[in-house]
């Protein structure tokens, strides 16, 4: 009876048109930090699904996805060329059907980040190079719009040098800004200040946000006053370990604005559901405070 009431209640959740679903999942067992987030929207009659990265734990993300009923993947974005963003998506390609493929075009020669190249061109799935400006796709149209406006890297990230390191690649991330309604959520991949406050020159407008996944899992180089007074987020949700990420500064900055946050470590699966015309809604898979990192880098 529990049973047949818990799936009729998840059935109703599913099958509701009205609801954009956006879920950060929860990849905390990923040897870094580690990103995956899957949008699902119903508005057209068939669900229609989009993952921005993959993490680097494949059959995690896989498992996620299955158990949200995911059969094909309308878009997959990748952020940037890391291991804790690219290194799932080849079990994700294995598994599921995609049918587009976004990432900034910046240049690596890791191994695993050229087969994945190569298993994206054997399986003839069209690539978006968001390289320049800002690009708009429309995931669902007629009565429900949902937009993604695509943020580029700066110029210079064309050409990095292969051998460029951590920060550097962070801040070639390709920024995600979905709009739905009034509803707006920013995904800046790992992008930090530097990389940030470049959005913020060439494309103001785009970087104010309802809720805000925040940028390189938490860490002080990306999420700043200067950034908060930006992007104004009613409510930020974290993407991390718990163990290199996130960092007690940040948790602190936020904690004083009063800025209802949100860390996959603690809180399992963070869930942002968008009603059509009501109030929007965050709901976790467990009860759990954010904590900051314990081990330092
Ligand atoms: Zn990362």
């Amino acid at each position: 009876m529990l049973a047949a009431l818990l799936c009729a209640a998840l059935c109703t959740l599913s099958q509701d048109p009205a609801v954009l679903l956006v879920r950060v999942l929860d990849v905390s067992d990923a040897r870094m930090g580690g990103d995956a987030i899957l949008v699902t929207d119903s508005a057209a009659g068939r669900a229609r699904h989009v993952l921005i990265d993959a993490s680097d734990r494949g059959r995690t993300v896989v498992a996620r996805l299955a158990a949200f009923r995911v059969d094909t993947l309308a878009l997959v974005i990748l952020s940037h060329p890391h291991a804790d963003h690219y290194g799932g998506l080849s079990a994700v390609l294995r598994r599921f059907p995609v049918r587009r493929f976004v990432y900034g075009g910046t240049p690596r020669t890791a191994v695993s980040y050229r087969a994945l190249l190569h298993q994206i061109d054997s399986l003839r799935i069209p690539v978006v190079t968001a390289d320049t400006g800002v690009r708009r796709l429309t995931l669902v149209t007629r009565r429900d719009t949902v937009e993604l406006a695509l943020l580029a890297p700066p110029r210079h990230c064309r050409t990095l040098a292969p051998a460029e390191g951590g920060d550097e690649v962070n801040n070639c991330s390709v920024g995600v800004r979905l709009t739905r309604g009034d509803f707006t959520m920013l995904f800046p991949g790992d992008a930090e200040q530097q990389e940030l406050g470049w959005w913020m020159a060439t494309a103001p407008g785009l970087l104010r946000a309802d809720v805000l996944k925040a940028g390189h899992h938490g860490s002080d180089n990306s999420t700043s006053a200067d950034v908060l007074d930006v992007v104004q987020p009613r409510a930020v949700i974290i993407s991390a370990n718990g163990r290199q990420h996130p960092f007690a500064d940040v948790l602190a900055l936020l904690d004083a604005r009063g800025i209802p946050t949100y860390c996959t470590a603690d809180a399992g699966t963070v869930t942002v559901r968008v009603p059509r015309g009501r109030q929007w809604t965050i709901t976790t898979q467990r009860q759990g405070t954010c904590h900051a990192r314990t081990t330092a880098h």
